[in-house]
């Protein structure tokens, strides 16, 4: 059976962010996900200003305004009358704008900042089942495989404990910020 640190489960962009975020301070993370390849659908087409501030940890913001258009107005219509009008430009922050990118893109840059960092997605590998005991988890996947994960919060030592509540209120901050 396989070991890891983290366990990621998914390769969206909270997955991606997280990953990168793990590897980028030395955890041990292994990123799976179910699909063979990264959607290429019609998803979200903006990134918030505060999500860019918090993207900054790893190195992804400037690539993905790189990749974007900046909107620092934009409005609700209908047809030719303005409904809801939204000026971002007075926003106290490094990103006064709504990045205008598509999902697809945002993914790619995160997917080619994680490789950087050391890190890929393993795919396609669909978790099945996690068991979790005071060693940490194991994750089984429906290809036979199981990987065990070592950090858990319910561990009983105490240094470990602290590590994954790091850990875990940094995934809170990356989460909190909406796409
Ligand atoms: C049409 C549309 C328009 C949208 N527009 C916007 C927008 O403008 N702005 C915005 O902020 N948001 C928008 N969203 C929402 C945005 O797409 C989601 O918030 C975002 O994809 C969530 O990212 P995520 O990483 O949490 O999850 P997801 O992107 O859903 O990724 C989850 C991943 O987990 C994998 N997975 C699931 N189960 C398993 C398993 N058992 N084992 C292994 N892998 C698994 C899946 O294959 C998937 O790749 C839109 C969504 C849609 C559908």
């Amino acid at each position: 059976m396989e070991s890891t640190n983290v366990l990621v489960v998914g390769a969206g962009p909270t997955g991606l962010t997280s990953a990168a975020a793990l590897t980028a301070r030395g955890v041990h993370t292994t990123l799976v996900d179910a699909q063979p390849e990264g959607a290429n659908t019609s998803r979200a087409a903006a990134v918030a200003a505060r999500t860019l501030e918090v993207l900054e940890e790893i190195d992804v913001s400037e690539r993905l305004v790189k990749n974007g258009i900046q909107a620092r107005n934009f409005s609700i219509r209908d047809h030719g009358r303005v409904l809801i009008p939204l000026d971002f430009s007075g926003l106290p922050t490094n990103y006064p704008y709504t990045l205008m990118i598509s999902q697809a893109d945002t993914e790619r840059v995160l997917g080619e900042r994680l490789e950087e960092l050391g890190g890929r997605v393993v795919r396609p590998k669909k978790l099945v089942a996690v068991r979790q005991d005071v060693d940490g988890a194991v994750a089984s996947f429906d290809d036979g495989c199981s990987r065990r994960s070592t950090i858990s919060a319910s561990t009983r030592s105490r240094s470990r404990d602290r590590f994954a509540a790091s850990i875990v209120s940094s995934f809170a901050r990356i989460c909190a910020a909406p796409l």
